[in-house]
């Protein structure tokens, strides 16, 4: 652990980033000069080229955190007349349906359990049952247990019926390989400070560029406007429209270059999935269960029930660990007692090894046997 931080974030966003992008952030630049706006440019370049092979797709910057980003996709791509399928089985599926009522767009939500893999089958005869739906949105890895959805075989079934495909990729893009053709996306959205590892400040979206440049006059909002904010972008060298995080932009560049000095996404994901396993085996050694099998737990976060002994207490164990310098995060669901420790950022397998040291020395100091295994 780097001396000059105060502990490592084991939270999926803001998470422990390098030393080397913190000090990027050591220029005031105004969002008018020429070097900044280049560096706009070289990000919007470098982001097509890890989401895509293919000709035709473009990128978009957009001010906020994730959500602002997928408010303004929702909130731009879908015509008067589109009505959005949303798939959910956790709670970044359920904000996209929020956020779809918000707006006032015709919405159609097949949910599942936050433990359950969305059911292919159901959602084929959804798009060939109600042929208004015009676009599909989902969640790759939901971050609210770290399940990986099935993004590429939804993808396949959306492009047979037609239709447009919106990811949030918020968790798992630059952590988990993904092509946007492989996986039929149009439209995928991630932020600056998941995978990528940058600071928080703003969102983006890789789109179909035909596909975005239809959607002109669609937005129902004037600052989340993606095809404005595009436009603006492309045509403009890389200006953002209003005041653009000039600090979080230039850490994000040193981002997108550590991301591939590492060896790109394939490197990156092969540590993640490092430091996953490192963490659940130790977790499993020391008598803490996951919440989800094996099949459906992405490498980006991992959550596990609460020992199974009144004396645990969530606050006081999180407590205990952040004097020892780990933050952990506490569960998000509704069906089981639970809490999360993020496998991203510049976070390595000695790390989760010595964070598990620490929760068997804090559980024994809670008088927790925690049915270590002998
Ligand atoms: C982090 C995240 C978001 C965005 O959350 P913000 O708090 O707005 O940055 C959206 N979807 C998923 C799956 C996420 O992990």
């Amino acid at each position: 652990m780097d001396a000059d931080i105060p502990y490592l974030l084991l939270t999926p966003g803001p998470l422990t980033t390098t030393k080397s992008v913190r000090e990027a952030m050591g220029v005031d630049y105004s969002t008018w000069d020429v070097d900044y706006n280049q560096r706009v440019v070289e990000i919007r370049e470098r982001l097509v080229r890890l989401a895509t092979n293919k000709p035709g797709f473009t990128s978009v910057l957009m001010q906020g955190s994730g959500t602002f980003a997928v408010e303004a996709t929702i909130g731009s791509v879908i015509p008067t007349d589109g009505k959005l399928l949303v798939i959910s089985n956790g709670a970044y599926g359920s904000r996209i349906a929020q956020i779809t009522r918000c707006l006032k767009i015709p919405l159609v939500e097949l949910s599942y359990s936050e433990t359950e893999s969305p059911d292919l089958d159901q959602i084929r005869a959804t798009l060939a049952d109600d042929t208004a739906i015009t676009h599909v949105a989902m969640v790759h890895c939901e971050t609210t247990t770290g399940m990986l959805n099935p993004a590429a075989e939804v993808g396949q079934i959306v492009a047979e019926a037609g239709k447009d495909y919106i990811l949030d990729a918020m968790s798992s893009f630059g952590g988990i390989p993904l092509l946007m053709e492989d996986f039929h996306v149009d439209y995928l959205i991630s932020s600056a400070n998941k995978c990528i590892q940058g600071v928080p400040g703003f969102g983006f979206v890789i789109a179909n560029q035909k596909k975005l440049e239809q959607t002109a006059g669609y937005a129902r909002s004037l600052s989340l406007d993606l095809f404005d904010q595009w436009n603006e972008m492309e045509h403009k060298g890389g200006k953002w429209r209003y005041t653009s995080p000039t600090h979080v932009v230039c850490a994000f560049l040193q981002a997108l270059k550590e991301l591939e000095a590492e060896g790109g996404v394939a490197q990156r994901h092969a540590r993640y999935c490092e430091n996953q396993s490192t963490l659940v085996a130790a977790m499993q050694q020391a008598g803490l269960r996951t919440l989800l099998p094996r099949e459906l737990q992405s490498p980006i976060i991992t959550s596990f029930y609460y020992p199974d002994s009144p004396l645990f207490s969530f606050n006081q164990f999180y407590d205990e660990l952040k004097h020892c310098r780990y933050v952990i995060y506490p569960g998000k669901i509704s069906q089981a007692e639970t809490f999360r420790i993020g496998n991203i950022g510049n976070v390595f397998p000695a790390d989760m090894q010595q964070l598990v040291e620490q929760i068997e020395q804090v559980l024994d100091a809670m008088a927790i046997s925690s049915g270590k295994t002998k």
